[in-house]
């Protein structure tokens, strides 16, 4: 080897070196110039690109509405295939990327290379002005460059199996931004979509530039995925707010469609549609609706009215206040509490049904009745102590479930202040319950620190993203700045 050539080589060597890790953290410094933050000055409002010149662009919320049903859509025609992927934090999202592409979709006759999954927290799309807690995209690209996302909507639940599988990847690439790593064969058929139907629309990207043309297709199911794997995506996110969801975006009178491909009914639904209707009796009388109120026959508001505020809806204990920023299953379960109607130990016996000894999982210490698991439990006693001390209120004294609801009632402070605090209420109660579950399911001991950090996180989460006066970042809501807002 001459001295030119040795030279042209040592060149070559360096420049892959320190080119091509250039050429990475270049691009994750440029997309790190946008934040999530609304009062940010790189915040949504002052994206570049299209992202505020657009007339199509994306997020949207899809209002059931305004959706029109068609079937002419057909099938979601996937054909993805096992491939080496690699898994990346980018700072504003954890992106798994396969590097040849992962297979294809088909839509309309085009076909679109699958190239990158990520996720958003919480969702980017609304489904009639609700947002849940995750969302995956799919990103493909057709030959000529063409987008077409997939996106699916979860909220918090059972865990997610797809997740599962790649849960070691992407806990090895949190903590540090642009380093892409290699994780082998991922398969994608693994992802499970959970339904057949859909919504599509035409938008946009929803990070910089929010090129548009993108080819929107919203799975008509909210799947669950756990706790823990939502705030392990959440942990990943460098965004000061800590979530990584744009703003909802005009609608400009985009029409969308809400999909149903023509397939044979399922056997299942076959089925259950008997059972449906199993109670209702044929005569031969003509079908009426009548307003079933003694000494009156017509139905005005005014009776509804008095109906409402009658004895028999006079009792206080069976009133229960919706809280407007939890999610419906938290209230339902409030609500079903309320009324004693939680299967504890105390109410399965009361059913005949025998369960181990009848005592608290939590303490072991007395009997499990709705009332104990909330208040007199060492356990609930130790976690309201660490709620009160974090929401700066006098400590609580609380003897049963009613209690629990009623507290909020003689808080000084904005109505939003009480609000939150309601809310949180409701939320320790129901993470007791998933604490006392896990316990007896899981055999997972419940710890007194973990209960009160759920709450605070799910708090948040829920909190900051379906409450519209609930504009606060982490560090605010850690230190119970909620009176500010
Ligand atoms: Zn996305
Ligand atoms: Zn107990």
């Amino acid at each position: 080897m001459n001295n030119k050539s040795l030279f042209s080589s040592i060149f070559i060597v360096l420049f892959i070196i320190f080119c091509v890790p250039l050429a990475l953290s270049q691009e994750v410094d440029d997309e790190n110039e946008f934040s999530y933050d609304v009062n940010s000055p790189n915040g949504p409002n002052n994206w570049g690109g299209m992202c505020n010149q657009g007339h199509m662009q994306s997020p949207i919320d899809i209002a059931d509405e305004r959706v029109e049903t068609t079937s002419k859509l057909g099938v979601l025609e996937r054909d993805y295939t096992p491939s080496n992927a690699t898994v990346m934090n980018r700072g504003y999202d954890i992106m798994l990327r396969w590097i040849g592409g992962g297979g294809s979709i088909r839509i309309n006759g085009t076909e679109y290379q699958l190239n990158q999954i990520h996720w958003h927290t919480p969702t980017e799309h609304a489904i009639n002005g609700q947002r849940f807690d995750l969302e995956l995209h799919i990103v493909h690209q057709s030959a000529d460059e063409k987008i077409a996302v997939v996106g699916i909507l979860y909220e918090i639940g059972s865990p997610d199996s797809f997740l599962l599988m790649i849960e070691p990847y992407l806990r090895a690439v949190a903590p540090t931004k642009g380093v892409e790593l290699s994780v082998g064969i991922i398969d994608p058929r693994q992802i499970e979509f959970g339904s057949i139907e859909y919504y599509r629309y035409n938008g946009s990207l929803t990070t910089p530039p929010c090129s548009e043309n993108v080819t929107w297709t919203i799975v008509n199911k909210i799947r669950t995925a756990s706790l823990e794997q939502v705030l392990l995506i959440r942990e990943a996110i460098q965004d000061e707010t800590g979530a990584n969801a744009r703003p909802l975006q005009a609608l400009n009178d985009r029409l969308d469609d809400w999909g149903y491909p023509n397939v044979d009914i399922d056997g299942a639904d076959l089925v259950a549609c008997p059972r449906l209707v199993g109670d209702v009796r044929l005569t031969n009388k003509k079908d009426d609706w009548g307003w079933n109120m003694e000494g009156h026959s017509v139905y005005s508001v005014k009776e509804s009215k008095q109906w409402l505020l009658g004895p028999v809806n006079r009792d206080e204990s069976y009133r229960y206040k919706w809280c407007k920023w939890l999610p419906i299953k938290c209230n339902i379960f409030m609500w079903r509490a309320n009324v004693d109607r939680i299967p504890t130990m105390t109410a399965l016996r009361r059913r005949n049904i025998v369960v181990g000894d009848g005592w608290c999982a939590l303490c072991g210490e007395a009997e499990e009745t709705t009332d104990h698991i909330f208040t007199a439990c060492s356990v609930a006693s130790g976690v309201w102590g660490g709620i009160s001390s974090w929401c700066k209120i006098s400590p609580l004294f609380m003897f049963s479930i009613k209690d629990v609801l009623q507290s909020s009632n003689h808080l000084d402070g904005s109505k939003t202040r009480k609000e939150v605090i309601y809310g949180l209420l409701i939320l320790t109660c129901w993470c007791l319950w998933k604490a006392r579950n896990d316990k007896i399911f899981n055999n997972r001991e419940a710890n007194v620190v973990q209960i009160v950090s759920d709450v605070k996180v799910l708090g948040f989460l829920w909190y900051s993203s379906r409450f519209k006066e609930g504009k606060v970042d982490w560090k605010g809501w850690c230190h119970f700045r909620v009176d500010l807002m």
